[in-house]
């Protein structure tokens, strides 16, 4: 019995590195950041890779830069034929359009051309002309971003249209993911995609996963609030994560579609919280455009929950 006992408590000693509800990350690059999945039970474990290639294969077809891709397709063919895409391509671009005119416009796909003029990653930025702004923000109107459900193509009725879904495709890759891991019988993960956290399940106590705000200054690590989430997606839009700055002023990379020009709306910083990740992703975009009060009233009218940091480091939620 004794022996029993010992041989249990040896056996008990190796056991913590294979404890059930010990978190397990695994990191990959892709869509321009870094990206995590955590799971939480050792059967888990064998789901992470196929989502993974999952996920790497929806960030391929939805990179415009990527030579040969859905989106990459859509753009070599602005102003000559319809492209036809994958089904869930073809899905997220349909919900773009959707969710740009359920935000008059303030989230806009169409702005690929505008984003390369600024080009907010360049080691050598420059602030673009006035002329150069109005010359390519003049075709950007969500109308010419004409989608056939049938055919399942997609057509950019003007030459001079860049179709860019960074600002809602990695709110939808997260889902994509969520549901991928749940196919497999996870329960339980966390999904981060560059700050874009997407929560399947519980913690595993049963309580709802708290996912930390990052403080919206440059190189902070540190978070301003916590929020309480469960099966849903926290998205988060930031004047501080991609920008450059000139004689004191910061270009950020949100544009503002009714100007072409680095949005000035007052936030710093804006978090959606929603279930559906493609609608926190764009709308978190959108608000970060349209700044407090309108983003406030859609929220009331949408049953949305949002937090918002202005300028002045003011805090505001939505619920
Ligand atoms: P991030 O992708 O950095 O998490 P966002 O979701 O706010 O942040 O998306 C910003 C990206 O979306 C930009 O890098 C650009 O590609 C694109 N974009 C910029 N302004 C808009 C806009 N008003 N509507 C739609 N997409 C935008
Ligand atoms: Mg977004």
């Amino acid at each position: 019995m004794l022996r029993a006992c010992i041989l249990m408590f040896i056996c008990l000693l190796f056991l913590p590195s294979c404890h059930e509800g010990e978190p397990y990350t695994v990191y990959e690059f892709m869509m321009d950041t870094q990206c995590s999945i955590t799971v939480y039970s050792r059967a888990d474990r064998e789901a992470v890779a196929p989502v993974f290639s999952t996920l790497r294969s929806f960030a391929s077809s939805i990179d415009r830069h990527e030579e040969g891709s859905d989106v990459w397709r859509i753009n070599e063919n602005a102003g000559i034929r319809p492209v036809e895409v994958s089904e869930p391509v073809f899905d997220l671009i349909a919900r773009a359009k959707e969710l740009s005119l359920s935000v008059g416009g303030a989230f806009n796909p169409l702005m690929g051309a505008l984003s390369d003029l600024w080009d907010f990653q360049s080691p050598d930025p420059r602030i673009p002309t006035e002329e150069e702004v109005s010359d390519l923000l003049e075709p950007v109107d969500i109308n010419a971003l004409v989608l056939d459900e049938d055919a399942h193509t997609v057509y950019l009725a003007d030459s001079r249209l860049v179709l860019d879904l960074g600002g809602i495709g990695k709110g939808a890759a997260g889902m994509l993911a969520s549901q991928e891991l749940s196919k497999l019988g996870v329960e339980r993960a966390i999904i981060n995609l560059g700050g874009n956290v997407c929560c399947l399940g519980s913690r595993p106590d049963g309580s709802p996963w708290r996912v930390g705000l990052q403080t919206p200054q440059t190189g902070s690590s540190g978070y301003f609030t916590t929020v309480s989430c469960q099966d849903a997606s926290v998205v988060t839009s930031g004047s501080y994560q991609r920008y450059f700055e000139i004689d004191g002023v910061r270009y950020h990379h949100i544009l503002d579609p009714s100007t072409g020009w680095p949005a000035r709306s007052g936030l710093v910083s804006v978090s959606v919280i929603s279930p559906d990740g493609a609608l926190a992703d764009a709308y978190a975009t959108a608000f970060f455009v349209l700044g407090l009060d309108a983003s406030m009233e859609i929220c009331r009218r949408d049953g949305l929950q949002a937090i918002f940091m202005t300028g002045e480091g003011e805090v505001v939620s939505s619920y």
